[in-house]
């Protein structure tokens, strides 16, 4: 009997140990999955937990939010931090109402022409609300690839073409299976193949991991410095938000103004927040999130 492959290893692993998140769980919607995926970008599950339910339970579909202003896809939008996706999604929303009658098309294509949505986020709406069979490559994938395949430390900081075909070259030839291994692997590299603290002596590919057979200790520190967050242009850019978010209508600059000491750290701030498209001037010297009560 020839032995079970790198995939059938991590799926078998991920069957009996993955966690048991809202978005995996069966006849979740596509648009659901798609709000995961952009939600999970940039923040950890555990704050995106009580967003998404929450985000899902106001929009079920994508008509619902595409029929909402700008300004309440900010608010819902909370203190998930990067807020410019909350736009993004809401664009999304009304490409996928004006160009799929509201249905999430499940062409590669197709989801890859939505804005907002990228290499990483099209292959994964494909895979896991489709079941289509695409390499789904996020920082995890091509470490976990990186390291079993390769035998190196780590991979490097952007998806490449050519870690989508040696992710690829790993998935079986059956759709849903090749879906399986795909959340699988993401699985691996997000609880047992980590950055830092890679758990090899439970996980499912140790025996023939690249990297654990060179004999390579784990790696000494942390690839990426964690980023500063305290007094930083995104802290007052997330205070300015906060009191435009609790607010229907203008906020007086006044008011905003108190939020932050620094007056050219907070009129940067400000802003950028104009520049992004997530706030407008109105009237006399007042702010709002954008489109907030047309
Ligand atoms: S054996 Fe260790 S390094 Fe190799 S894939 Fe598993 S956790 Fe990662």
């Amino acid at each position: 009997m020839s032995e079970p492959t790198f995939a059938t290893l991590v799926s078998r692993w991920y069957e009996e140990n993955a966690r048991d998140l809202p978005w995996r769980k069966p006849g979740v919607s596509p648009w659901a999955i798609l709000v995961s995926e952009v939600m999970l970008q940039q923040t950890p599950v555990v704050r995106v937990l009580p967003a998404y339910e929450a985000w899902l339970a106001r929009w079920p579909v994508p008509a619902a939010l595409a029929a909402e202003s700008p300004a309440e896809a900010i608010r819902m939008w909370g203190r998930l931090g990067y807020p410019r996706r909350a736009l993004r999604l809401r664009e999304c929303a009304t490409a996928i109402v004006e160009r799929h009658g509201g249905k999430v098309p499940d062409r590669l294509d197709q989801l890859l022409a939505l804005p907002g949505v990228g290499t990483y986020t099209a292959r994964a709406v494909a895979a896991f609300a489709y079941g289509q069979r695409h390499p789904v490559v996020d920082t995890n994938v091509r470490r976990v690839v990186c390291r079993a395949v390769a035998g190196e430390p780590d991979a490097g900081p952007a998806t490449r073409p050519a870690d989508l075909l040696a992710t690829e070259a790993l998935l079986p030839a059956e759709p849903a299976a090749a879906a399986l291994a795909s959340a699988a692997f993401m699985e691996l590299g997000a609880v047992i193949c980590t950055a830092r603290s890679p758990r090899c002596d439970l996980c499912p590919v140790e025996s023939t991991c690249a990297w654990r057979a060179s004999g390579q200790a784990a790696p000494a520190g942390p690839t990426r410095r964690p980023q500063r967050y305290a007094g930083t242009d995104r802290q007052v850019r997330g205070l300015l938000l906060g009191v435009l978010r609790e607010t229907t209508g203008p906020v007086p600059r006044q008011r905003l103004d108190q939020v932050w000491t620094d007056g050219a750290q907070r009129t940067r701030a400000l802003t950028g927040l104009v520049q992004d498209g997530l706030v407008e001037p109105v009237g006399d010297d007042s702010y709002r999130l954008v489109g907030d009560g047309y």
